[in-house]
């Protein structure tokens, strides 16, 4: 197939696939989600993700409705099914369908709704150079889970695209947090620092395996908070994410930044991409 949906048990296309006008992800985005990249049809860092999907909903006190192994098994089916080896692995937990009102007590009697969607899409080139916006982060206090609440990012996102870049870095006065859709960290005198995992960023897989990698080959980390001024002043300045698993940035807000330390940032994305050979091959 070229592209397969699943929702609570139904499979097909994505773009045949209806769901119930009730379910509570179209009035209060209430449900968690978590996406990953597919190599060979393999779901990248697959247990990460699940792992952090159980988490998110149970910080919403939702209760996924499939347990780890089977849907650990479904998640694995559903992307041998599609066509392409390259493909994007999306699963979303929603409070489940009902009437619509604000508290959930007695909404979504016939409990949680589980989606899956699987479709092509590639890694983003981690050998180009990427350019961003700098946007003060609005969003709420929550951000460490991954909810459906992805307005903020939509609207940061629109603003990079329109400012002709890949990407919008955030900053709470000044503090820099994460970015739309991806965490940002930089390199400074062989350090590699990134924000600390608080409420302000979402705990991202791909941060915590780079930070793995980096300690592994003895690269000092320091998850400490860092300035707007440290970003612009950065050896190096990087972003992650599930599908951008190393990528360098070069210009912010229309100024040139990193290019000080290529060796080092070279070093942490070839480790990237040994990564992803280990786990799904060539
Ligand atoms: N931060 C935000 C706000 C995100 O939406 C994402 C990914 O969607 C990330 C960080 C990166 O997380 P991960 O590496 O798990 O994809």
């Amino acid at each position: 197939m070229e592209n397969i949906a699943y929702y609570n048990g139904k499979t097909g296309p994505i773009e045949e696939m209806t769901v119930p006008m009730n379910d509570r992800a179209c009035y209060f985005a209430d449900g968690v989600y978590d996406a990953m990249m597919t190599r060979n049809h393999i779901p990248l860092s697959l247990d990460d993700h699940l792992a952090r999907l159980y988490r998110s909903a149970k910080l919403i006190d939702i209760e996924v409705p499939m347990a780890y192994e089977a849907l650990r098994a479904l998640m694995m089916e559903l992307c041998a099914k599609v066509d392409s080896p390259d493909a994007m692995a999306y699963v979303q937990v929603t409070r489940g369908v009902g009437m619509r009102s604000h508290p959930y007590s007695g909404a979504g009697e016939g409990g949680p709704s589980l989606w899956i969607f699987v479709k092509p899409d590639v890694l983003d080139d981690m050998d180009r150079e990427y350019s961003c916006i700098t946007l003060p982060d609005t969003r709420y206090l929550h951000c460490n889970i991954k909810t459906l609440n992805l307005l903020p990012a939509v609207l940061y996102t629109q603003k990079a695209v329109q400012a002709g870049c890949d990407e919008a870095i955030l900053h709470r006065d000044g503090r820099v947090t994460e970015c739309a859709h991806s965490n940002v960290h930089i390199l400074k005198d062989g350090v590699f620092r990134t924000a600390p995992c608080d409420n302000l960023i979402l705990p991202g897989i791909t941060r915590a395996h780079r930070i793995a990698q980096c300690r592994e080959m003895g690269i000092p980390v320091v998850e400490e908070a860092f300035t707007l001024e440290d970003l612009m002043d950065a050896d190096e300045v990087i972003f992650t994410s599930a599908s951008a698993l190393c990528c360098r940035v070069t210009t912010i807000d229309g100024k040139r930044v990193g290019g000080k330390d290529f060796e080092l940032f070279d070093r942490i994305r070839q480790a990237a991409k040994r990564e992803i050979i280990e786990e799904a091959g060539e």
